[in-house]
């Protein structure tokens, strides 16, 4: 019988500090050249075994080949200029220096397959893989190509399918399209952004799945989320047309945020990835504490649909807490899934 409550994370976790500045998100490389390449293989391994390790079910790369979830996807493209650098607002809440779309928009080879290999080499057990979603991707970007918003989201849905299609061939058992814009652009998510993603993931036979979270546990995001209310009914605007999506599954934030969770409703039918782990505070949940989060989702999920999660990424954590943290979340799931099973 195949395992209840599956565990596994949003995406990141820390870089070792050999790698990469600890507790700095987006942080610059400390090795060059052939040492980079080996020592971002090295953390893939070293993450990997810190997954295994806690007993988390479908694991990742820990993303420790990449700097940026967006960026490091977009420097290999074509099109785009980074040196040539506007200033933007991202996802209406803070401004950013990003690069130019300057032309047409091509991948030249690609960008994460070969590092998807080695993660498939490593392991036996099923594996994720995250992509940055097209309206996350236009939203980071300085579009002086493009007539509109639409048509570049259109020709990055075109590129990320190539690439999934690879990752797919590499033997990835779960695709993950990260939009945390969906959250803030409601009408196109519904004119485009749901389209693009069912666009990014045609002809796909591996799961599929789209994370829409309220950021990583920075001030800017911090800020934002004080300004939101006592209910934060996002979900609400993008839920109903991701019901009638292709899409497999849906990975949201919950524990500690203020997502009513009879949101969850919304889309009944698919797997949802509930984040039991805030991944904005150091303090380490109970398992006691993660177990609650997933009972209270079992009132809008059924148990064979629901994958206990992290609310996001965990890069910018120190690793003591990851680590405490994916103990929690193992251990919490624990419960639950012998509750299920008396
Ligand atoms: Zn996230």
């Amino acid at each position: 019988m195949k395992k209840l409550l599956p565990t596994s994370t949003a995406g990141s976790l820390p870089k070792p500090a050999w790698l990469a500045q600890p507790e700095t998100l987006w942080s610059p490389w400390k090795l060059q050249g052939d040492e980079l390449t080996e020592g971002k293989h090295d953390a893939l391994r070293l993450s990997l075994q810190e997954q295994r390790h806690a007993g988390i079910d479908i694991v990742s790369d820990g993303e420790q080949t990449r700097q940026h979830f967006v960026t490091t996807f977009i420097e290999h493209l074509s099109g785009v200029d980074f040196e040539k650098r506007e200033t933007v607002r991202i996802r209406d809440r803070y401004d950013a220096s990003v690069p130019t779309v300057v032309g047409a928009v091509a991948r030249r080879k690609p960008v994460f397959v070969e590092d998807a290999t080695f993660l498939r080499q490593h392991t036996r057990q099923p594996i994720k893989w995250a992509l940055p979603g097209p309206m996350t991707m236009i939203d980071t970007l300085y579009n002086n190509h493009y007539k509109s918003r639409e048509k570049l989201a259109w020709e990055f849905a075109r590129i990320l399918n190539e690439e999934a299609r690879e990752l797919q061939a590499a033997g990835v058992d779960i695709i993950q399209f990260d939009e945390p814009a969906f959250n803030v652009f409601f009408d196109e998510v519904n004119d485009w952004g749901v389209a693009t993603l069912e666009r990014a993931i045609e002809g796909l036979e591996c799961e599929t799945a789209v994370h829409i979270c309220y950021g990583y546990g920075i001030k800017a995001n911090t800020d934002w989320k004080k300004t939101l209310g006592s209910a934060w009914r996002q979900y609400e605007e993008a839920f109903p047309k991701l019901q009638k999506s292709n899409i497999d599954m849906v990975s949201l934030e919950c524990h500690n945020s203020r997502v009513p969770m009879e949101l969850i409703e919304l889309i009944r039918g698919k797997k949802v990835m509930v984040g039991a782990i805030d991944v904005a505070t150091h303090a380490i949940e109970t398992p006691e504490e993660v177990a609650d989060t997933l009972r209270k989702a079992l009132q809008f999920v059924d148990a064979d649909k629901l994958y206990p999660c992290t609310n996001c990424g965990m890069a910018p954590l120190p690793r003591r807490v990851a680590r405490g943290k994916l103990n929690a979340l193992s251990a919490g799931a624990a419960i639950v899934r012998r509750e299920l099973q008396e």
